[in-house]
C-alpha cells in the first residue's frame, strides 16, 4: 500500500549543540523519547540545512523553506504573516506590521513595553479601529489584537511601501522613536508618515479609553500606545493546493506559523488549550491532526514548547519538554496510510539562547521509505541516516515522491 496523506510535525527549536548541564550532550539526545526513537526506526534519518548550511533561520523563514517556497523571494518582513494569524486577510501589496500593546507615561517614555501583560485587548482595538482616520492620506487599516499584549496592523492604499523602522525602542526609560523610512523612496516615506499618524491618533484614543482610566485605577499598567515593527508588504504566493495538488490544514499556536499556514492556501484549525509553551495542550493538536488526515492530504503541526526553553537557557527544561512531546506522539505510531515528517525548523541551542544554523533532524516514515539503521532521534544518531544532509526545500519534493504524487521530469 503506498501512503497517500503527508502529516508534517515540526518541534520548533527542538534541535541544539552539546549542554554542559546534560554532560556534554543535547537535550534531545539527553530525553528519553520511545516513540520517536520507534519512528525513527521505522522510517529514514537524516539531518537538514532548513533555509541553506550555515543560514540561521527565523521561525517563519523556515517554515516557508520547509513548505518549498522560497523565503529569499517570498519573505520581506515578519508583519504580514503576522496579520493573516491575526485573521486578517492580506491582499498583495498590503503592508503588514506586528505589534505590541505598551505603557507610556504623560511626558511620553515608555514604562513597559507589555503594558502589564495586559489580556484582553479586544475593546481597545475596537476604539482604535473605529477612532482612527488615515483617509486625508488615502489609506485603509485594520487592526486586530493578538494574544495577550500582541496586536497586528495592515495598511492598504496606493504607494504604500514596506522599508520602514520600527517605533519600538526595544527597551523602557526612553521614549518611542519616530518611524522613518530605511530606504529611498515616496512609497516608504508615505508608509512612515501614516504610520506617524496612526500612532499620534491611536495613543489620544488610548489615553482616554475606560479600560485604561480603570485600569489606571487598579494600579496597573495602562495600554496607551501602540508599538509597531516587522514592517513588510504581502507578495503573492502560489496556492499550496495548486503548486502540489493537496489540500491542507495548519495546526499551531503562534499566530505566525498560522499567518504563514493561511498565506499559502492551509485551512487553519484552531485546538481549545494550545499556548506555544510548556503547558500547550499539545496532545489535543495531534487529536486534531488525525482528525484533520480523515479529510485533507496534508496537515502542518508546530509545536513550540521547546523553542522557548532554548531561548531561556533551559536545558533541564528543553529536554522535559521533549519527552512530553514524545508521549504524546504516540498515536502515531499505528498511523499507517501516511508520510509522517518530523523535524526541527532550526536549533535554538541553550548555550546561545538564539537560533543558530546547525542543522536539525528529520524522520521520514510510511510505506515505501527505505528504512535505515537509525534507531534514535536525535542530531547525532540522525546524521548517520540514509537521508544524510538535505535542505529544507527538497523536504517536500521527496515526500510528495513517497505519495507518489511528483510530477516526471524528462520522458
Ligand atoms: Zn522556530
Ligand atoms: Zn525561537
Amino acid at each position: 500500500m503506498t501512503a497517500h496523506k503527508i502529516l508534517f510535525i515540526v518541534l520548533d527549536g527542538i534541535s541544539d549543540r552539546p549542554c554542559p548541564e546534560l554532560g556534554g550532550t543535547t537535550p534531545l539526545a539527553a530525553a528519553r523519547t520511545p516513540v520517536l526513537d520507534k519512528l525513527a526506526a521505522e522510517g529514514i534519518c537524516g539531518i537538514m540545512d532548513t533555509i541553506a548550511p550555515g543560514i540561521r533561520p527565523g521561525s517563519d523563514t523556515a517554515h516557508l523553506a520547509l513548505l518549498g517556497y522560497d523565503p529569499y523571494k517570498y519573505y520581506t518582513g515578519r508583519g504580514p504573516l503576522e496579520c493573516e494569524g491575526s485573521g486578517i486577510h492580506m491582499e498583495p501589496g498590503m503592508i503588514g506590521f506586528r505589534c505590541n500593546y505598551a505603557t507610556v507615561s504623560k511626558e511620553g517614555i515608555v514604562l513597559d513595553r507589555r503594558a502589564g501583560r495586559i489580556h484582553d485587548t479586544a475593546a481597545l482595538s475596537k476604539a482604535i479601529q473605529d477612532g482612527v482616520d488615515l483617509s486625508e492620506s488615502g489609506v485603509e487599516f485594520t487592526f486586530r489584537s493578538g494574544a495577550g499584549h500582541r496586536a497586528a496592523l495592515a495598511l492598504k492604499g496606493e504607494g504604500l511601501g514596506h522599508c520602514v523602522s520600527s517605533n519600538d525602542p526595544k527597551k523602557e526609560g526612553v521614549k518611542p522613536f519616530t518611524i522613518t523610512a530605511v530606504k529611498k523612496g515616496a512609497n516608504h516615506e508615505k508608509t512612515a508618515a501614516v504610520c506617524n499618524e496612526f500612532v499620534k491618533q491611536s495613543t489620544r484614543i488610548l489615553f482616554s479609553h475606560p479600560v485604561n482610566r480603570d485600569r489606571v485605577k487598579k494600579g496597573l499598567s495602562p495600554a496607551n500606545i501602540v508599538l509597531m515593527r516587522g514592517a513588510g508588504e504581502m507578495g503573492i504566493f502560489e496556492p499550496f493546493g495548486q503548486k502540489y495538488g493537496l489540500s491542507g490544514s495548519v495546526i499551531a499556536a503562534a499566530s505566525l506559523i498560522t499567518g504563514i499556514g493561511r498565506v499559502v492556501g492551509l485551512e487553519h484549525v484552531p485546538v481549545p488549550g494550545i499556548t506555544g509553551s510548556q503547558d500547550s495542550n499539545i496532545a489535543g493538536k495531534i487529536a486534531a491532526a488525525e482528525n484533520e488526515l480523515e479529510t485533507k492530504d496534508f496537515v502542518l503541526v508546530n509545536i513550540k514548547g521547546a523553542d522557548e526553553s532554548g531561548h531561556d537557557g533551559l536545558a533541564e527544561q528543553k529536554r522535559n519538554f521533549i519527552e512530553k512531546i514524545d508521549a504524546v506522539l504516540e498515536p502515531l505510531l499505528a498511523c499507517r496510510d501516511c508520510i509522517i515528517i518530523i523535524c526541527g525548523d532550526h536549533s535554538t541551542p541553550c548555550t546561545i539562547k538564539d537560533h543558530s544554523a546547525d542543522p536539525v533532524p528529520v524522520i521520514i516514515r510510511g510505506d515505501g521509505v527505505r528504512m535505515d539503521d537509525v534507531v534514535r532521534f536525535d542530531e547525532y544518531s540522525c546524521a548517520k541516516g540514509g537521508l544524510s544532509r538535505i535542505t529544507g526545500p527538497a523536504l517536500m519534493p521527496i515526500a510528495l515522491d513517497l505519495i507518489n504524487r511528483a510530477h516526471k521530469f524528462g520522458a
